[in-house]
């Protein structure tokens, strides 16, 4: 804790000195135009991975980044709702990881009998563990893992597009969803490519050009 302490005072020695501005203007409201649903991975730095400033990115984040459907869940849908209808984000991004445990949980329910609130938060994603066992059961381990990853992120944009308010920005045409999972070991994000129906690597210059 020490050591996170003495960082408050160097952010608020420095970073802050250096930044009123900013401050100042986001002590009065916030504009974010990305919502990115997130696991609660230690690993995962949303801002450094993306290089984003304070009021740039609206974050949600859980055990193994689940968007409950509509009319389950409970803090989730009142985050979504307001992201979506009062904050008016442009974009979703739903960012799964490698080597996730809550993933690794999902394969091996035996792991959590202990850990109730875990299973039964798990249990929402029991369609995505339904699908890779019954047709990638065969995959080597880690595949296998990975596999469940990509999947688990999918099934989200799916119970994303349940939510009323996303159903409604959704059909105006101004809203977009995004499938991302971020690999830990070597910095790469990956991103479901629609055409090709699988995560292709997500190359900063190639977005930049597209706009
Ligand atoms: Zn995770």
């Amino acid at each position: 804790m020490q050591k996170l302490l003495n960082g408050l005072v160097a952010f608020q020695n420095s970073v802050f000195e250096n930044e009123r501005e900013l401050f100042s203007r986001l002590a009065t409201g916030q504009s974010p135009d990305t919502l990115l649903i997130t696991c609660s991975d230690s690993r995962i730095s949303p801002d450094m991975l993306l290089q984003a400033r304070p009021g740039e990115l609206f974050v949600m984040r859980n055990a193994g980044n689940i968007v409950p459907p509509y009319g389950q869940g409970g803090g989730e849908a009142a985050t979504l709702e307001y992201a979506v209808a009062v904050l008016k984000v442009k974009d979703i991004v739903v960012l799964g990881h490698s080597d996730c445990g809550a993933m690794k949980a999902l394969l091996s329910p035996e792991s959590v009998t202990s850990l109730p609130a875990v299973a039964n938060w798990l249990s929402q994603a029991e369609s995505t563990r339904r699908v890779v066992v019954d047709n990638h059961g065969d995959l080597p381990k880690e595949e296998m893992l990975d596999k469940t990853i990509g999947l688990n992120v999918l099934r989200q944009l799916d119970n994303l597009r349940t939510h009323p308010a996303v159903a409604s920005r959704l059909e105006k045409g101004d809203l977009h969803l995004h499938a991302w999972v971020y690999r830990i070991k070597d910095g790469t994000v990956l991103a479901f490519d629609a055409r090709s129906r699988s995560y292709m690597p997500l190359a900063g210059k190639e977005v930049a050009v597209a706009g």
